[in-house]
């Protein structure tokens, strides 16, 4: 009886989880071992998500897009545990956009400057506290583009990979909190148009963008489901569409790889 117990809630738990796909631009799961405190894990200096399976401590390693294949070294307290990195190939992407995001003039370089400065830091929050991580719940229940990591051209110019995932939705789908977390930073920005950015705790930070508004206000704390905002079609877009993206210790990772699978 206990055999077949296991056997059911083993789905359950497998699905319940982020996956392990370590390549660049995904997730290296590495076991920490057994211990009574979260061991201090760092990649690439950074501190990474540490959260408890059971007995033992698990590091969910956010992989750069950039990132070579071959061995890869975690660093945890004094000690360095490899792991390797494997190659995955990311497809072409091209999309007719509005000339001013491909030559954006004077003015709105200097904008687009300033508020790099902002979403980077966003994306590169770090707080202390416990996170229990599981599979994200989808923030709207649209189709799902597999496009992360894709080389994109816009309007024919190669321009930086895409670094999150686009969900099919309408003008004024309402927008939940995949997990519960705070509100880190919101704005209308040139490029992600109406975003909102949320910190889940350890660098794990989720990004929401192109909404047609936004229902929260920074430092607000969401529940799981919270309403934070509705789709649109603001920013640098070829229509409406949720641009959802996942940040684990600093670096854009697929965001299919930390959410519950599709029905
Ligand atoms: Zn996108």
């Amino acid at each position: 009886m206990k055999r077949l117990l296991a056997f059911l809630l083993l789905p359950l738990f497998a699905a319940a989880q982020p996956t392990h796909a370590p390549h660049p631009g995904g997730i290296a799961i590495v076991p920490l071992g057994v211990s009574e405190q979260a061991p201090d894990a760092r990649f690439d200096g950074k501190p990474v998500l540490v959260t408890r399976a059971g007995d033992e401590w698990l590091a969910i390693v956010g992989i750069p897009l950039d990132q070579a294949t071959g061995t890869a070294n975690l660093v945890v307290g004094d000690q360095r545990l490899s792991f390797t990195v494997v190659p995955h190939s990311y497809r072409e992407q091209h999309l007719t956009v509005a000339p001013k995001f491909v030559n954006p003039d004077p003015s709105a370089q200097e904008r687009i400057a300033d508020e790099q400065r902002e979403i980077a830091a966003a994306m590169t929050h770090y707080r202390r506290s416990p996170v229990t991580l599981r599979a994200l719940q989808p923030p709207i229940p649209g189709a799902r583009s597999d496009s992360f990591g894709s080389r994109r051209f816009f309007n024919k110019e190669p321009h930086s990979p895409h670094r999150g995932m686009d969900i099919k939705g309408s003008t004024g789908t309402e927008i939940k909190a995949p997990l519960a977390g705070t509100v880190l930073l919101t704005g209308d920005f040139y490029f992600t148009g109406n975003a909102v950015f949320l910190d889940h705790g350890q660098g794990l930070v989720t990004l929401y963008a192109h909404l047609d508004s936004i229902g929260v206000e920074i430092g607000d704390r969401l529940n799981t489901g919270a309403v934070l905002g509705t789709v649109g079609a603001t920013g640098r877009v070829t229509g409406a569409h949720l641009h959802f993206a996942t940040y684990l210790n600093g670096t854009a990772v697929d965001p299919a790889l930390l959410l519950e699978p599709s029905p």
